[in-house]
């Protein structure tokens, strides 16, 4: 089978997630990788090492800053030329806007937000949560159509790089039509604080925080552990929270290794966004709280209590 995976990349660096793609069991396919944008030359080692055979590199400024048009007619002038039978992206803001508008230009089939992948001889199929994650769905392919598939980022470990493979490098260079769309500015949200959906460990905090200041609580435990700081929708309605930390239906949908909610209900729009976390914790002064039922470590009393003790702790087991 030959796969060719989405590579994407910031300042410089491959993201944790394109690494995730390459731990996923790909057998004994041909695997190709893409990357695009300017300066992206130093990538190619780095999915080498990871396991491509071939990347693609598409080094031309009119892809570094694109728009969905841009990214969706050079992938598009790629698959015509390389005739994958797979295309794999993240479930990424990026791998989002991409996969529909190649399933649709490229007549592909498309599944998206999967969290498992199994290629059994050349067989595919895949998993995807359904009804806001109350229950999965196996999804079988049943055409020889170009498949392309979207993985909910944290569904597998990223593979330990091996610095005796290497990739065959090629340049592709794109002719673009006309745009319909121009991009005029890219504004930067800022922080330190890794983004929810890369973060390994996420500390949210709900509507019961009362305000956007007392959520220094939360940021200040978050950053001693090194956890993104996510937010209920009723957090980010009061004005809390940017809704950048929206994790939900309506919000990001996340997988970390650990999240930890404080003062959240766990209403199923919530639970929609985080309940393939790996661990989850609550805290909530309510022992009936619906969040208690998805999580695995539960604490019932006072979040304004308990994550200042959180904190104290980690602070002196690192100072230890
Ligand atoms: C179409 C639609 C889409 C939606 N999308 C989303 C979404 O993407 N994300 C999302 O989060 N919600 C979403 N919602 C809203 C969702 O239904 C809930 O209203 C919301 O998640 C509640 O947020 P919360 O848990 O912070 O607040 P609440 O429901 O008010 O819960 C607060 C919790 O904090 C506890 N608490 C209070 N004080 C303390 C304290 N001192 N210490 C510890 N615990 C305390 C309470 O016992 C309670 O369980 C959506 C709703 C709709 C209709």
């Amino acid at each position: 089978m030959k796969i060719l995976i989405i590579a994407e990349h910031k300042n410089g660096t491959l993201t944790e997630t394109t690494r995730e793609l390459f731990g996923l069991s790909l057998g004994e396919s041909e695997v190709h990788a893409v990357v695009h944008g300017g300066n992206v030359g130093s990538l190619t080692d780095q999915l080498g090492h990871l396991g491509a055979n071939k990347v693609h590199l598409i080094n031309s400024p009119s892809v570094k800053n694109h728009t969905g048009e841009v990214l969706q007619q050079t992938i598009v002038q790629l698959i015509q030329q390389l005739n994958p039978d797979t295309v794999l992206a993240i479930h990424s803001p990026l791998g989002k806007d991409l996969a529909p508008r190649l399933a649709a230009t490229l007549d592909g089939n498309l599944a998206t937000d999967c969290i498992q992948f199994t290629l059994d001889n050349n067989n595919l199929h895949v998993r995807r949560p359904v009804y806001s994650g109350k229950a999965t769905a196996q999804v079988e392919f049943v055409d020889e159509c170009l498949k392309i598939i979207t993985m909910r980022p944290r569904s597998v470990r990223p593979p330990e790089p091996d610095l005796s493979r290497s990739a065959e490098v090629i340049e592709f260079t794109v002719e673009l039509s006309e745009q319909k769309t121009t991009l005029k500015e890219v504004i930067a949200s800022g922080g330190e604080r890794p983004d929810v959906t890369e973060a390994a460990i996420i500390v949210t905090g709900g509507r019961s925080l009362g305000s956007a200041e007392n959520f220094s609580i939360i940021e200040n435990f978050a950053d001693l552990i090194g956890a993104a700081v996510g937010s209920s929708r009723a957090a980010v309605d009061a004005g809390y929270r940017p809704y950048r930390d929206q994790v939900g239906q309506t919000g990001k949908v996340v997988s970390p290794q650990i999240y930890i909610a404080c003062g959240v209900s766990g209403a199923i729009q919530h639970l929609a966004g985080m309940r393939t976390s790996k661990h989850i914790v609550a805290i909530n002064t309510d022992p009936d709280a619906p969040i208690f039922q998805v999580a695995e470590y539960g604490i019932v009393g006072d979040l304004f209590e308990i994550v200042p003790l959180l904190t104290e702790a980690v602070k002196k087991r690192n100072d230890n």
